[in-house]
């Protein structure tokens, strides 16, 4: 059997268990990288970096559209270009097979934009723009995908179509209805008696485990803190 082969035959197998090609590619790539370092302790020294920055880290209709964004925005608005979904989301699961899952299934997956409060550069709403790509079948699925995952996640999602140009003040408008928002305030902690096992966290449902406060008005004080911590700050105060 061919190597080739063999990494065929494993395509087909992932592909069975119901991973998306991005994940496959992935593990692909990590075993191909994995067989290919020698054994002996001076591959390290064999490292090579053969990278160079991309020209089109942003494309032609992708700075147009940013530049008419940060005049609609102003300074109210932090706008991050290409913001990859694994930095902004995390998955909820206690498996940690069907964690990686989930984790797999947002990996390599990216926001064109992305407007945080300026402050606390907390995310306020995700904006994609359509292109002619969009039309086709497997941009449309991961369209589709990326929608499903800013809902379950409750943060909103926009869809701008690439035009020649953009105004400012149509623009402005159409942004103002997510900007003006308050932010809304985090679940108040309450005392929980928790007979036996774990409570479950208030913002994503996790098991929660029991933490000693290092410092702070409450330090020394038990209290329950979110198993997912830091991506999920989730807290209650211990019975
Ligand atoms: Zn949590």
């Amino acid at each position: 059997m061919t190597s080739q082969d063999k990494y065929s035959l494993l395509r087909t197998i992932l592909k069975t268990i119901g991973l998306s090609q991005e994940a496959i590619d992935d593990i692909v790539d990590r075993i191909s990288d994995w067989l290919s370092e020698k054994g002996d302790d001076k591959s390290v020294e064999k490292i090579e970096y053969p990278y160079l920055v991309r020209d089109d880290f942003l494309s032609p209709a992708e700075l147009s559209f940013y530049l008419v964004l940060r005049n609609a925005v102003s300074e109210s608005v932090l706008v991050c270009p290409k913001v990859a979904l694994g930095d902004l989301f995390y998955a909820k699961s206690s498996d940690n097979s069907k964690h990686r899952i989930y984790t797999n299934k947002i990996d390599r997956k990216h926001v064109d934009f992305l407007l945080c409060d300026p402050k606390t550069v907390r995310p306020i709403l995700g904006i994609e723009l359509d292109d002619k790509s969009h039309q086709r079948q497997d941009r449309q699925e991961r369209d589709a995908f990326v929608e499903n995952v800013f809902a379950a996640a409750k943060l909103p999602l926009v869809r701008v179509p690439v035009k020649f140009s953009y105004s400012v003040t149509d623009l402005a408008a159409f942004l103002q209805p997510f900007l003006g928002k308050k932010e809304t305030p985090a679940p108040q902690s309450t005392v929980v008696q928790v007979a036996n096992g774990s409570p479950n966290c208030p913002k994503c449902g996790t098991e929660m485990i029991l933490r000693t406060a290092k410092s702070g008005a409450n330090q020394g004080e038990k209290f329950w803190g979110c198993s997912n911590y830091p991506q999920c700050r989730g807290t209650l105060k211990a019975a």
